[in-house]
């Protein structure tokens, strides 16, 4: 086994042959909670802003970490600590977000259908923004704001149909797209949005997918959307930020997507151009932030070797890790205490009664019943997107800082999953 850090996972390393991330040996942590168990690096994600953060310093810039990446409340409590915003997509996250101890007013509120009762709690606790995503939902919050006496401060998203080259699931800025306002018909929206005594207008946003490996998609993004402002300030509506949006991917296989900084230096060189770089920007991301900073933990309950497959069979499961089943996604497993036997070509799956639920397909691995395997690249879209499916209970997560671990949340018990339901 390669004693050096994992590639793309700068904070995870085998040391001897324990898989430590930063300074804590993870099978201490599966043996002491239990496992599955989510493990993620307050360190690893700091880097990670700060790579945005050097990108855009001497700037006038807010980076609005999107909670539906993970919205653990201690990870929501991290990013607001080093002074980020936040983009939410529901009544729920704003509630995390405030309880995280994150600034209203730095909260943009993202999402093709937000409610009357959610814009009204968004509009009670002071949010930065509503990013708006159609001229229904314009009418609909106006309606919501003059009702409050208030006029709510909009964005409005707008769908540049660039081809993010990702996986169509999360691509987002296409016209086929349910997202944001089509290119042609932004002018009129804005000019409806400027007329309603409910808004006011503050600013233009787009967000045209996830899992974004490439630059080209960002730097077209960046052209039609100053191009888009040019015309909407022509017209007399002035725009005081522009929001860029998420998207950025990571490293789950060997992907080489642009670093945050060196993408940023190269995008504001564009905006420089066109002279709108002392403009004020915002961005959204958020699997950059969290993805690599986060491993999920399991045992291996069975060996099930087979004439076709060989089977893995671990406790963790597609109700703890949904993305291999939805999106076809690939995460790395790795062994948290190497073994210096042969390795075994595996299909790596869980206990859920679905052919769907599997973790990795065709995995070299040596290992034996009761060992333990670190599912990577799991700290985004994953314990967000975990259920109950086959009356599993969530798994618990640990956050490293240094040497130090903290339970940041406890395993969802049988009683917590009966807990609103009643008998006839
Ligand atoms: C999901 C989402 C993001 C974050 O996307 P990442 O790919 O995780 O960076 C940002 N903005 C909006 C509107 C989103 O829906």
């Amino acid at each position: 086994m390669n004693l050096s850090n994992l590639p793309g996972h700068p904070h995870l390393a085998y040391r001897g042959n324990e898989l430590f991330l930063e300074d804590v040996a993870l099978s201490a942590l599966a043996k002491q909670h239990g496992t599955p168990l989510y493990v993620y690096s307050k360190g690893a994600m700091l880097a990670a802003l700060q790579s945005y953060q050097r990108g855009f310093s001497g700037r006038n810039t807010q980076i609005c970490y999107a909670v539906k990446a993970n919205s653990s409340l201690s990870v929501i409590q991290v990013f607001a600590q080093a002074g980020c915003g936040f983009d939410i997509v529901s009544g729920g996250e704003i509630e995390r977000v405030l309880a995280a101890g994150g600034q209203a007013d730095r909260i943009i509120f993202s999402g093709v259908g937000k409610t009357r009762s959610e814009m009204r709690r968004a509009l009670d606790v002071g949010i930065g923004c509503f990013n708006v995503e159609s001229e229904a939902e314009l009418e609909v919050l106006n309606e919501v704001a003059s009702a409050m006496g208030v006029r709510a401060p909009v964005s409005i998203r707008v769908n540049p149909n660039v081809d993010p080259k990702t996986h169509p699931y999360i691509s987002t800025g296409l016209k086929s797209s349910k997202f944001g306002i089509p290119h042609e018909q932004v002018l009129p929206t804005y000019q409806r949005a400027a007329a309603l005594n409910g808004l006011r207008v503050i600013g233009i946003d787009c967000h045209i997918g996830s899992q974004i490996t490439q630059e080209a998609p960002y730097l077209e993004a960046v052209e039609r959307m100053i191009d888009l402002v040019q015309a909407i300030e022509a017209v007399g509506i002035p725009i005081q930020h522009i929001d860029f949006g998420g998207g950025l991917g990571i490293n789950y296989n060997g992907e080489t997507p642009p670093d945050a900084e060196q993408l940023w230096k190269k995008l504001l060189a564009g905006l420089d151009a066109r002279g709108f770089g002392q403009r004020r920007l915002m961005i959204e991301p958020g699997r950059s932030l969290v993805g690599n900073a986060g491993v999920c933990l399991s045992e291996v309950l069975y060996l099930k070797p087979g004439a076709q497959k060989n089977f893995c069979i671990i406790d963790a499961a597609m109700n703890d890790l949904p993305r291999p089943a939805m999106y076809q996604a690939y995460h790395q497993i790795v062994p948290l205490q190497s073994r210096s036997a042969t390795p075994v070509t595996w299909d790596v799956v869980g206990p859920v009664c679905e052919s769907g639920d599997w973790i990795g397909h065709d995995r070299a691995l040596a290992v034996q019943a009761g060992d333990l395997l670190a599912v990577l690249s799991a700290g985004a879209f994953c314990m967000s997107m975990a259920s109950n499916y086959n009356a599993r209970g969530r798994a618990s997560e640990v956050l490293v800082t240094g040497a130090q671990a903290h339970l940041i949340r406890q395993r969802e018990t049988i009683a917590d999953q009966m807990r609103q339901e009643k008998l006839l």
